[in-house]
């Protein structure tokens, strides 16, 4: 919305809350039910400021108000308090926060003082999490207290696939419908692994003519 009109709009919305607020809400003569009505209205009448507000780049500044806060002179949201929507375009490229990197060389308590963001969206079927910490002491396993590294780790759930990105490898966990996999679990270079037992696994490299590594494929 232009700033014109998103202008015109809340001084509409402000009106009506106004109205609702000082003929209803300010009345003592209203019965309970009738001020009930008029409450919820005026909730809903709420919900569209905050929504609106959402659409305001605070164009005009702030102005002071009592309690030595400022207020943005278009929308009335008061300067520095968190959002707690987002607002998202239907089309084009949707952009919901800033890529974020750890920014201490500390070592933290524990986790949640280590934390930088660690959120979750699921975008039309698939899940993607980012967490970004600083480092912190991890008691995990009591007797072994361990750090646990400053990280900025990215995962991707998409149909039983698991893909996970952090500052030092990209791990890909396949999840075949049906064949259970076996008790134990090994790792190893292609060079390591026999000729035969490579067979198995459904893995194209791809390479430039001085072998250096471009990427690869997995078959599904
Ligand atoms: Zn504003």
């Amino acid at each position: 919305m232009k700033k014109e009109q998103l202008k015109k709009e809340l001084k509409t919305l402000f009106r009506s809350m106004d109205f609702v607020s000082n003929n209803f809400l300010d009345d003592k003569k209203v019965n309970k039910k009738d001020f009930q009505t008029f409450f919820n209205i005026y909730q809903q009448l709420g919900l569209a400021w905050e929504f609106l507000g959402l659409q305001c780049k605070h164009w005009d500044g702030y102005k002071k108000i009592k309690d030595a806060n400022e207020v943005c002179k278009i929308c009335g949201k008061v300067k520095g308090i968190d959002e707690s929507h987002y607002l998202l375009p239907i089309k084009g490229l949707k952009k919901l926060g800033a890529k974020l990197m750890p920014d201490s060389k500390k070592t933290f308590k524990n986790k949640k003082e280590a934390a930088i963001v660690n959120d979750t969206i699921d975008f039309h079927g698939a899940t993607v999490n980012v967490d970004v910490h600083n480092s912190y002491k991890s008691s995990l396993f009591k007797e072994h207290e361990i750090s646990v590294a400053a990280d900025r780790i990215v995962r991707l759930k998409e149909s039983g696939a698991e893909c996970w990105i952090d500052q030092h490898l990209i791990y890909v966990k396949m999840n075949k419908k049906g064949k259970k996999p076996g008790k134990k679990k090994y790792g190893g270079f292609p060079w390591e692994i026999k000729r035969k037992n490579l067979k198995n696994f459904p893995i194209i490299f791809d390479f430039d003519e001085n072998y250096k590594f471009l990427g690869l494929t997995i078959l599904r």
